[in-house]
Parts: structure tokens; sequence; C-alpha cells
């Protein structure tokens, strides 16, 4: 599934390929992608006229600016975008054509059929589910080691399903959860409440740090991910932990090991990344 970065560089790719393109015409093939309104042809008759302005982004959805609407949308494990011209072969899987008024389709593909499109008035979107759910945003400016604090400090949840959860911060998955905690040598079986002030630290840098660097990259490109424009994420080569099993860990050529945390596969170096608290006095 497509994290923050993967969305970061597939909202950029898209942003420069659709934003000033006007919708004359909606196809929906798949209805239940389209989450909001119900009515399918409610949602195809609202954006017929609307102009794309601009594409934002809020943890792992997409959010696409139109005159008056706000189209959210969430790629899960396999939904592309891509722009064709209207003359081109319409690939199968795919869902739902957004057709522009100069011959050109935006058109969403997604073979597992899991990504889904809600259609918002501007203000609505961000009030509502899904995205009123979701918790801090860790490359807006304001993501400080204080709102880190307050939001997870307290907590006796393990930090990779904590990390893993939307609703504390958003945008995070399998890949940079376990990168995120080799770069602040936090094991994941720690607890948030266990941390001291300078593991809170820490794992603050290391959560910006990581995604900063991922999306310089392009995001990372595990089986099959290509972003808005075909290219291949480079990140995977910078990949510290994750699908590393048995690999020496860079910083200590400890082999990385792997585990099944909550239901899924975490990757870790054991040495590195201990899960003794450590030994020092009330730094906390
Ligand atoms: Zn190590």
């Amino acid at each position: 599934m497509p994290e923050l970065p993967e969305v970061e560089t597939v909202r950029r790719t898209l942003e420069q390929l659709v934003a000033g393109k006007t919708i004359e015409s909606v196809r929906v093939t798949l209805p239940r992608i389209i989450q909001r309104p119900d009515d399918i042809m409610v949602f195809c008759a609202m954006l017929e006229g609307r102009t794309i302005r601009s594409v934002e982004r809020r943890g792992k959805f997409l959010r696409l600016l139109l005159d008056e609407l706000v189209l959210v949308s969430h790629l899960r494990m396999e939904g592309r975008y891509g722009v064709y011209q209207a003359a081109d072969p319409v690939e199968k899987h795919t869902h739902v054509v957004f057709v522009f008024t100069d011959r050109t389709e935006l058109r969403y593909k997604d073979v597992r059929q899991f990504g889904t499109m809600h259609l918002f008035h501007p203000g609505e979107d961000l009030a509502m589910p899904p995205l009123s759910k979701l918790g801090l945003e860790p490359l807006a400016d304001n993501f400080s080691y204080e709102l880190l604090k307050d939001t997870i400090a307290g907590r006796p949840t393990k930090l990779k399903p904590l990390l893993l959860n939307q609703e504390y911060v958003a945008g995070l998955g399998n890949i940079y959860v376990d990168e995120a905690l080799h770069k602040a040598g936090l094991h994941p079986e720690r607890t948030a409440h266990s941390l001291t002030k300078r593991e809170l630290a820490a794992l603050h840098e290391a959560i910006v740090s990581t995604l900063k660097e991922a999306v310089e990259a392009g995001g990372s490109s595990i089986k099959s991910y290509v972003n808005g424009q075909g290219e291949m994420g480079m990140f995977q080569q910078q990949l510290a932990v994750y699908g590393r099993r048995g690999e020496a860990c860079h910083r200590c050529s400890e082999p990385i090991v792997k585990t099944v945390l909550g239901g899924r596969g975490t990757h870790f170096c054991p040495k590195c990344q201990t899960i003794k608290k450590p030994r020092t006095r009330s730094e906390s």
C-alpha cells in the first residue's frame, strides 16, 4: 500500500498533469469506489463543468480541489491514476474516468478494487470522515516534538501498532514505521509510555527525516508501485531494515530480524533497537 511518500509523489505528478483541466463528464463502472454521495449519477453530475485547481494531500489521502468541490481519494492497495488521450484504449481494471474538455482523460485503475472516493463541498471534507479521523500530519510545519508527545506519550501501546494507527500520526505504514523506529534506535515492541524524553525526541526526528528523505527519492517501489508518470521511486535502495531480513545492519552489522507484530511483518535490528529500557535515571 502506498504510504505518505508515495502518495505525495503521486500528488505532485497528478497536480502537474491535471491542474487547470475542466471536467466535461465522468464515467463510473465500479460504483462501490464512490463512497459519497450515495448516488453515482449525482456524483457524476456534480463534477461536470468543474475545473481542477490543485491537488493536495492529507495523510495517505489525495484531495483534488475543484471549483466549490473537493474530491478525496484513497488508493488503498493498488489504486493508480493516469492521464490519457481520449482515443487511447481503456486498460482493464479502469473503474472511474474523468473526461476533460481538452480531449484528455484522467483514469483511475484499481486491480484490487479497495480504493475509495468521497466528494465534499469545501470545508466539509476535513471535518467529516474519513479525513476527520486522521491524526497529526507529520510533514506539516506544526508537527512538533511537543505535539507528538501530547498525542502518544502516555499510551501503553507498542510503538509499531501505535504508529500504524492513522488516528495518532497520519501517513505512516509498514515500511516507514520500521524505518523510523530503526533510525530512532527503538524496538517496535517498546510502549509509548516507556519512552524517555530523549527517545521521544529521537522518534520525532526520525519520523520527519525518514519521510522527507523518502519524498525526495520519489517514494519506494515495492512490488508494483509506480507513481503517476510511470517512474519508479528510488527510496527502496535506501531502506535500512524493511525487506532486509538476514542482511547486515548498516550501523552495527548485526543481521536484520523479521517478526510478526500485531499481524504485520516487522523488521528491526536486535542490537541497535533494544527492548530494554535505558538505565538512565528518571530522564523523563
Ligand atoms: Zn544495528
